[in-house]
């Protein structure tokens, strides 16, 4: 390949940057050219795309978002979104892209590589939900963003002995709820793989109290929702001062951690080299400590199962 494309797609998540400048400036070592597609497959579809150099991808490292912004694209599922989307790959010489995004991206990238543009994902999403890959890009960043923002909001619980139920991200998968739950001695954690319970909730929060404990930490993911019911419900039924807090986007912005970093430009780096072997189709992954990638159709198949035993690690040490 001579010249190849990158874009952002879906949700946005810090270290997209940095993935993005690997891709760049991998593909720049390699001899090739880079077109930056904004917009995701939007942006495609209607041909806003720009040249890349090495030097327009300086200072993004460390930058949270993605300098390609990002869309969803209702019209790149439609037969004729995906023509106008071929057209502009030929228009503007483009035989190949990297797919940073999630589930979603990846079958679009799927779709492409099916019509004769080799697309290879990279795995960018703040929720970890992608079963290919143990590790999404900006997933260290927002668990530590929501770590930071619990820990000032423990700091009032504290002061006040309050009941604290917090949202953080995390629609479908509860990787974010769980270690930010065991991190910040949460006295209990709710995630959408499990049903949730208030009166097992409520229960422990009692047994906590028990034990002399005067404050308490109520994790919850997104999926599980309804956390000002739930805190309705512990304060009804304990008597305990408890507010409800939606973290929300706050998790998803950011400067990426060096993990972030470090993956986003590892497997920025491994897509390129894919593409410059003329493979497509492929989606890159985190798994066992090495950078690895999968076939596309096989990625979206596969099954990640959220390390339950956690959950009993979290609330044997929560007491
Ligand atoms: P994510 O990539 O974070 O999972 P989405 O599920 O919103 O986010 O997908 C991002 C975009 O990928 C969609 O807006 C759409 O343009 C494209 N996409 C999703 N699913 C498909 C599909 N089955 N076929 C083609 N394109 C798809």
């Amino acid at each position: 390949m001579k010249t190849i494309g990158v874009l952002t797609s879906g949700g946005d998540a810090p270290g997209m940057n940095a993935a993005i400048r690997a891709v760049v400036r991998t593909a720049i070592s390699l001899g090739m050219n880079v077109k930056g597609i904004k917009r995701g497959y939007s942006g495609l579809i209607d041909g806003e795309i720009i040249d890349l150099d090495a030097r327009s991808v300086a200072d993004i490292i460390n930058r949270g978002g993605t300098m390609l912004y990002t869309a969803r694209s209702g019209r790149f599922k439609t037969s004729e979104g995906i023509a106008a989307a071929i057209e502009n790959c030929k228009k503007f010489g483009i035989e190949g892209i990297a797919v940073i995004g999630g589930d979603g991206s990846f079958r679009g990238a799927r779709e492409l590589s099916n019509r004769g543009i080799p697309c290879v994902g990279i795995p960018g999403t703040i929720d970890n939900d992608i079963s290919s890959s143990d590790y999404t890009i900006g997933y260290d960043t927002a668990m530590n963003t929501a770590l930071e923002m619990i820990d000032r909001i423990r700091d009032t619980a504290q002061s006040h002995d309050r009941c604290s139920v917090i949202e953080v991200m995390g629609r479908h998968a509860g990787y974010i709820a769980e270690n930010v739950g065991i991190a910040v001695g949460a006295t209990d954690i709710l995630i959408p793989e499990i049903e949730s319970n208030a009166d097992e909730v409520i229960s422990r929060i009692l047994e906590a109290k028990a034990n002399g404990k005067q404050h308490f930490i109520i994790v919850v993911a997104e999926g599980v929702g309804n956390v000002e019911g739930l805190a309705k419900e512990i304060m009804d039924k304990t008597g305990i001062d408890t507010r409800a807090t939606i973290l929300g986007h706050v998790q998803r912005g950011g400067n990426p951690t060096v993990l972030d970093r470090v993956r986003a430009t590892q497997m920025g780096n491994a897509a390129v080299h894919l593409l410059y072997k003329g493979i497509g189709n492929r989606v890159v992954s985190y798994k066992g400590s090495k950078i690895v990638d999968f076939d596309i159709n096989d990625a979206l198949e596969m099954k990640k199962e959220i390390a339950f035993d956690k959950l009993t690690v979290a609330r044997e040490t929560s007491m």
